[in-house]
């Protein structure tokens, strides 16, 4: 059988096509300007590593800024939360990507503009990597949430450093200010490398996938930083990501997302799915037209939207068994679903209904499929309280998912 959704994902490409060809290519970087205009692509990976793809998959372009959240990753994984905090904020900016936005204290205020994505670079590898070492730990860790090997397109590099006078003012700024660690055109020449590695839509999905995964490649396995991380750079992704309309695109779409002027735009729903799209004609705020269309599509036909309302706690009870009067029958609570905060919060509240005593209690979690931390903690301190009421509790977890 051939997947329905390659198909879907097909016809949402003509119908995005459909809606017309607005926007503009980017030209102040000499060689993307050369990109053919009509050039689309989407792609899809689920949390298992499937990736679906159609239109132009195969095509290659440059990653752009697309690689920032990624390098801000390695950066916090490398230097930890505090380290990178004190060289680069984390508040939307309201500027352009190459504005001076920095806070009184010198800080770029967030790794997501070109200010902070050049100090971010820096902050890769060990606090004593010399900048080969941060751009070669860059390349390696892009290619390890992409899971396979990325090479950097020379001739992007070259038109990108012989015009990027721009960058190299907003990194000596920076170490002006004391934020950047390596000299300024150290930084700027592996910043620019970094933007000028070669991706296409597969890898973007997958890399999306990776931080919506909690830092796991759904494709290789690896875990390639911590989950701690990916809430980080979600969150910076949300609010900073695409440029300045981020909040126009957190509305419509709801997702946490980065673009790139090379057309591209990748977006991850955290636990769910990773997309990548290509098409390089550009919107005032820089962002790919028909890729913001194609994400919009796909956010509000299958229920994307981060915050849409989950179904929460409606049917965390799958039963309640009253004992009888000759003792034959025993008191059972029996649950089901996930247990987070709003879920075991319900099943607490069937607990207390047990008046105190010594009659034995079965809790049955046997239709529990996980429970996250606050889950367990709850429905352990209820155990915890029956028994200190005089019940014997019996709880019955063949998966074991109250245990750590
Ligand atoms: N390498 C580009 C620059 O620094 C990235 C810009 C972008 O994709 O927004 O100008």
């Amino acid at each position: 059988m051939r997947s329905p959704v390659t198909d879907y994902l097909g016809a949402v490409l003509r119908s995005c096509i459909d809606d017309g060809d607005e926007g503009e290519v980017a030209t102040y970087i000499p060689e993307l300007a050369a990109v053919d205009p009509d050039r689309f692509a989407v792609a899809l990976c689920t949390i298992d590593g499937t990736v679906y793809a159609a239109g132009d998959a195969e095509h290659r372009f440059t990653i752009q800024s697309m690689s920032k959240p990624f390098a801000y990753a390695l950066a916090l994984a490398d230097r930890g939360l505090e380290a990178v905090l004190e060289h680069v904020g984390v508040e939307p900016s309201g500027d352009a990507f190459n504005e001076i936005s920095l806070e009184d204290n010198g800080r770029p205020r967030n790794p997501m503009i070109n200010i902070g994505a050049i100090t971010t670079h820096a902050l890769t590898g060990p606090p004593d990597a010399t900048a080969e070492e941060s751009t070669a730990r860059v390349i390696e860790g892009l290619s390890a949430f992409a899971g396979r090997q990325l090479e950097v397109d020379q001739q992007v590099y070259a038109s990108e450093r012989a015009t990027s006078d721009r960058n190299m003012a907003l990194a000596y700024l920076v170490r002006a200010r004391g934020k950047l660690e390596d000299a300024p055109g150290d930084a700027v020449d592996g910043y620019t490398a970094q933007c000028s590695l070669v991706v296409d839509v597969r890898d973007l999905a997958v890399m999306a996938m990776t931080l919506a995964a909690g830092g796991r490649n759904p494709v290789t396995g690896e875990q390639v930083v911590p989950a701690w991380v990916c809430r980080q750079v979600l969150s910076v992704m949300a609010t900073c990501g695409m440029y300045d309309a981020a909040g126009d695109w957190m509305s419509h779409v709801g997702m946490p997302a980065k673009s790139g002027v090379s057309g591209g735009v990748l977006a991850s729903l955290p636990g769910q799915v990773g997309i990548g799209t290509f098409s390089p004609r550009l919107d005032r705020f820089g962002n790919s037209v028909r890729g913001v269309r194609a994400c919009e599509r796909l956010s509000s036909d299958m229920g994307l939207h981060l915050m849409q309302t989950p179904e929460v706690a409606s049917h965390v009870l799958y039963g309640v068994v009253d004992p009888d009067d000759d003792g034959d029958r025993m008191r059972e609570v029996k649950l089901q679903g996930v247990m987070h905060f709003a879920a075991a919060e319900v099943a607490l509240r069937e607990l207390e209904r047990i008046p105190e005593g010594d009659e034995p209690i079965v809790l049955d979690l046997s239709r529990v499929s996980s429970a996250n931390a606050v889950g367990r903690l709850m429905l352990r301190e209820g155990v915890r309280r029956l028994e200190r009421d005089g019940h014997a509790v019996r709880v019955d977890d063949p998966d074991g998912v109250l245990d750590d």
